[in-house]
């Protein structure tokens, strides 16, 4: 995309789906809602409407993105699927499973989706508007999150224009994403191993039994490692961030997890499933507040309560 375009705020209804689909067909850039946070899509076998991705987001070349698929059929045009990648694309999608997986050498995909490696990010998502637009395009849509690169994650339609408006064609408003945090990655070796790249709404324990379960394995071993895009610095909202703040110092926005007594709580129930959902809303709240500093209380390090850490910790460097 090149110079101001202006961007259309569309309902999520037939026609805007309709639309976002012809959009998207043309090569162009439109906001869509998942489960996860809102993502930037652009049609993942155009190299031009992919460079737009980079382009409006500022996103450095290096960081390659998640190809967004209607279904497990059209994944594996696009990658080898081992026996172990069928079965957990099978027990886990549609939903907040990103899995990388050897691409396939004839797979119809822009080179820049994949910055050059020999692998490829895949990921059925569960949103119905989602949904529907990837199986009316037809198309496999590359869609990382509709932000500025390296700021906080869009939860909403509002939270995209914050960074997009005028960059992008078009946002589909689906209402608040229902996970609010970026999927699971998973990578899973050609050798059969699987190692989590990042951490996300999928509860670890929980997944680490449905892998048990699905693969028929004794045991899984899962290493964590870095993919190539988990900048240290990341979901940054603008202001210096304070991890661990038992109270309230002058001058900082404090966001609690099930205590009150701050300007905005994760979760008043003290649900981490609710605090997920929540977290980016809170630290948007907070970059837009006067305060000039924030400073969120301590989340416990299990569930998903570990991804929450994780964007913390990079959102605070
Ligand atoms: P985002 O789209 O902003 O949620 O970021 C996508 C994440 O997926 C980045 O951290 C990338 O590094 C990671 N990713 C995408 N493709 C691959 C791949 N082929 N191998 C490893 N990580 C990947
Ligand atoms: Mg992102």
């Amino acid at each position: 995309m090149s110079g101001k375009v202006t961007t259309e705020r569309m309902a999520a209804d037939d026609a805007g789906i309709r639309q976002a689909v012809r959009l998207l067909q043309a090569g162009r850039l439109v906001g869509l809602p998942t489960e996860t946070v809102y993502g930037l899509a652009a049609r993942a076998d155009d190299e031009r409407a992919v460079q737009g991705i980079y382009r409006a987001k500022g996103r450095p070349g290096f960081n390659p993105l998640i190809v967004h698929v209607a279904g497990l059929k059209e994944a594996e045009r696009l990658a080898a699927f081992s026996d172990r990648a069928s079965e957990l694309a099978q027990t886990f999608w549609p939903g907040p499973l990103t899995l990388v997986l050897p691409r396939r050498k004839e797979a119809n995909i822009a080179p820049s989706v994949t910055a050059g490696l020999p692998t490829i990010a895949l990921r059925m998502p569960a949103h119905p508007v989602m949904r529907c637009v990837l199986e009316q395009s037809g198309l496999p849509l590359a869609a990382p999150s509709a932000n500025t690169s390296g700021l906080v994650s869009p939860t909403c339609a509002e939270h995209v224009l914050r960074f997009l408006d005028g960059r992008i064609d078009a946002v589909l408003d689906a209402g608040p994403s229902e996970q609010g945090l970026e999927s699971t990655i998973i990578a899973v070796r050609p050798d059969g191993s699987v190692e989590e790249l990042r951490p996300g709404p999928i509860d670890p324990a929980a997944f680490k039994e449905k892998l048990r379960r699905a693969t028929g394995a004794g045991s899984v071993s899962t290493t964590f490692v870095e993919a190539p895009g988990q900048l240290a610095s990341h979901y940054a909202p603008g202001k210096p961030l304070r991890l661990n703040a038992h109270a309230r110092r002058e001058g900082e926005f404090f966001i609690t997890f099930g205590t009150g007594g701050g300007d905005c709580d994760l979760s008043p129930a003290g649900s981490l499933t609710e605090a997920g959902a929540r977290l980016y809303a809170c630290l948007h709240t907070a970059a837009l507040s006067e305060k000039p500093r924030i400073a969120v209380a301590p989340l416990p390090e299990e569930g998903i309560g570990r991804a929450l850490n994780d964007r913390l910790r990079r959102a605070a460097r």
